[in-house]
């Protein structure tokens, strides 16, 4: 089988649980650098570790990132070493985060501001400082953590399926705006998946989080991060522009 994803410099957000850790797993059994970024720099860390121990051959950095301010994207993005942060191959947008599932009425103006701001902001900052360069170095990928959320809008869902919806769109928009360049931008949405992002969404009840799986299995990060490096691992010419996937039994 063909290694394209050896050696790649793989940049993610959220890498310190979830999907955004399960990916940073799977690209690292394909022998790319990684980039590891989250608020919780402790994660990180230890995924470092674990990984390095496992693959020896592999570089991996880790930086300690907030995606909701421009500021903080780029100095972390300028705390690189030159010949990595010169050459970021794919970057994944996933941090993502849905906080509280309820009526409209209910959400507040700072829960609005967190999900839009890391949801959306988050992945606009981090592509206005990597795509400049993918453009320059005609090569690079982006790959959006969209949602199910992004395709239909649900009950106690508003501001989330707003925030998803927009990464739709962002990606969308995105693939004209790259059409004459080799760049590739590709959106994945999940359907029901568990990780901490199933507790984080009822503001921590882990009852009421266990209770949507209640009958059906849901999807795993891992089942997540192997469709985004099949996605990256495509021959230049192929993108997958957009992969909607669910558990077996959600519709
Ligand atoms: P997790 O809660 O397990 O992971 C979310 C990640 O995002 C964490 O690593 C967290 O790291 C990071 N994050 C949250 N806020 C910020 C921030 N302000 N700055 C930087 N990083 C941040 O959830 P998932 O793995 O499930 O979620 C990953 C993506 O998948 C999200 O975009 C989510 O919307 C999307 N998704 C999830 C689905 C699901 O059912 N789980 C379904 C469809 C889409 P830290 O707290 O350390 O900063």
């Amino acid at each position: 089988a063909q290694r394209r994803l050896e050696k790649k410099n793989v940049f993610i957000t959220g890498a310190s649980s979830g999907i955004g850790e399960s990916t940073a797993r799977e690209f690292a059994q394909e022998g790319s650098n990684l980039i590891l970024t989250a608020r919780r720099l402790d994660r990180l860390d230890a995924l470092k570790n674990e990984l390095k121990q496992k693959y020896n051959d592999i570089d991996i950095h880790t930086l300690k990132l907030d995606v909701r301010k421009k500021k903080n994207v780029e100095e972390a993005i300028a705390s690189l070493p030159v010949s990595v942060k010169n050459n970021i191959d794919v970057l994944v947008n996933n941090a993502g985060l849905v906080v509280g599932m309820e009526p409209l009425i209910n959400i507040t103006e700072e829960d609005y501001d967190t999900m839009m701001d890391t949801n959306v902001k988050g992945l606009m900052f981090l592509t206005q400082a990597v795509l400049p360069g993918m453009i320059q170095r005609e090569k690079g990928h982006i790959i959006n953590v969209g949602s199910v959320a992004g395709k239909q809008s649900y009950r106690n869902g508003s501001i989330y399926c707003a925030s998803k919806h927009a990464v739709d769109a962002i990606t969308r928009a995105l693939l004209y705006e790259t059409m004459e360049t080799p760049i590739r931008v590709s959106q994945i949405c999940p359907g029901m998946v568990n990780t901490e992002f199933s507790t984080v969404r009822f503001r921590g009840d882990k009852e009421k989080a266990d209770g949507v799986y209640e009958g059906l299995q849901p999807l795993d990060g891992q089942d997540i991060a192997e469709m985004i490096t099949f996605i990256a691992g495509r021959p230049p010419h192929v993108n997958v522009a957009d992969m909607l996937v669910f558990p077996t039994a959600q519709a």
